[in-house]
């Protein structure tokens, strides 16, 4: 990352979700707090994708980077007040031979980074988690430091943190634009008027394109929507108080994942056309459950309990995809006092939030995120970056070809 400075000076942060909120943490750990993070909404009652964040957390990456991103986010969380990240492990199944091979590569990957893998079989996975049906399964992976956490909680944790160490959170400011004199960004318009710093950063999620748009910066971001239902308390889960207790679960080939929280189950899947979200009259990131389009190809052959099981809740969240499924980070090209924290997941949060903070202050990078420069995809069309992101979706969890 460019565009450093030794003293950033004072720090605002548009946007207290997980991303905001973990640079403003690590900020105040290496010392500055000259920081104010500004939310539209409040603390409590988060407005953004992160209070609905179903909180699975994999290490695992084709990407080194994110990889390391990753790795540090769950120990980082691990240690966090709170207990948030639950290390319960995770299994991806594969039933036909070509997804094998690639579970054979991501183990292979994993373990070139340090972490435990291994590839079991159906007997192995039955007994990982005894309410899957594994007799079309061929092979799975099984990564025990993964695990699920309480992207609230988390969130909790990190403001906590931050603002006892000398972090200012201001709740309920809208912000409109940048502020800028003179050509160069000084701050922020609010609803409350005008805030004045030396760096602004801003990690306000799937309303960043929205809000960049005004200051005549083409983000790459595309918010879409993602369906996420939560069963009622299942007689299979045995009254469990304990957020997960077996691992979360991946299934390759039908792009879908589930969890477990308490006594009940909840799952996502990927297997839908992609739903681009319009999100500039959105307050909250989240939309009406459609009537169609979601559901139809929905298979539960991996889990019968599913079939007929009560849901308590029907989410349609909304998150944010770029053309290569990696996060936005740092200064905006010509601006050097204008920042992005864009496109985080939360699994990434806590090692995007060190990284921000280091490049802010001048420091040496503990992991480089200089492959994630907000402006990587100049020389690429506006509706091919849209396509490239769109298509992404039904690929989350494809790998590129060895
Ligand atoms: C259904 C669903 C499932 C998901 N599952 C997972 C998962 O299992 N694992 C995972 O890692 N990630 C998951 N994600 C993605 C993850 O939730 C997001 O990538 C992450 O929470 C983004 O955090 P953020 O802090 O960047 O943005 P947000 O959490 O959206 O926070 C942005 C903040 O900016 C504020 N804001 C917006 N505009 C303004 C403005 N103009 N002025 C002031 N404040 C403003 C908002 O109020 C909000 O508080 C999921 C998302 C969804 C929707």
């Amino acid at each position: 990352m460019d565009g450093r400075s030794k003293a950033p000076g004072k720090v605002i942060i548009v946007g207290a979700g997980i991303t905001g909120c973990a640079i403003a943490w690590h900020l105040a750990r290496l010392g500055h707090t000259d920081v104010t993070v500004l939310d539209r909404g409040t603390l409590g009652a988060p407005l953004g994708s992160t209070g609905h964040a179903p909180g699975l957390l994999g290490r695992n990456a084709a990407s080194p980077v994110m990889a390391a991103l990753a790795d540090y986010t769950a120990e980082f969380l691990m240690r966090l007040p709170g207990a948030v990240f639950n290390k319960v492990g995770s299994v991806e199944v594969a039933r036909k031979a070509e997804t094998a091979d690639l579970l054979e590569r991501k183990a292979a990957t994993a373990r070139g980074y340090g972490f435990e893998a291994h590839v079991v079989g159906p007997g192995e996975l039955a007994g990982l988690v005894p309410y899957m049906d594994v007799s079309g399964l061929k092979r799975g992976l099984y990564l025990p430091g993964d695990g699920t956490l309480d992207a609230r909680a988390a969130l909790r944790g990190l403001h906590e943190g931050a603002r006892d160490a000398g972090v200012t959170f201001r709740e309920n400011v809208a912000v409109r634009d940048v502020l800028v004199r003179e050509g160069r960004v000084v701050g922020v318009v609010t609803d409350d008027g005008e805030i004045v710093g030396d760096k602004v950063v801003i990690a306000v999620g799937i309303w960043g394109a929205e809000l960049l748009k005004r200051h005549g910066i083409a983000l790459p971001l595309f918010p879409v929507q993602h369906p996420y239902f939560t069963t009622a308390p299942l007689a299979v889960l045995d009254g469990a108080p304990a957020p997960s207790r077996h691992p979360m679960v991946r299934d390759l080939e039908n792009v879908f994942y589930l969890r477990e929280h308490g006594d009940r189950l909840g799952f996502g899947w990927y297997s839908h056309a992609p739903a681009p979200a319009e999100v500039a009259a959105l307050i909250e990131a989240e939309m009406a459950f459609p009537a169609h389009g979601f559901h139809e190809g929905l298979s539960h052959d991996l889990f019968p309990v599913l079939a007929g099981a009560p849901i308590e809740r029907k989410l349609n969240g909304i998150f944010s995809m770029t053309p290569d499924g990696g996060p936005l980070l740092g200064p905006v090209p010509g601006e050097p006092h204008l920042w992005v924290a864009e496109a985080v997941w939360v699994t990434h949060s806590g090692g995007v939030g060190r990284a921000v903070a280091e490049a802010l202050l001048g420091l040496e990078p503990t992991i480089d995120v200089g492959a994630f420069a907000p402006d990587r995809f100049a020389a690429m069309p506006e509706d091919v970056c849209r396509a490239r992101s769109l298509s992404l979706y039904n690929d989350i969890y494809a790998w590129p070809a060895p």
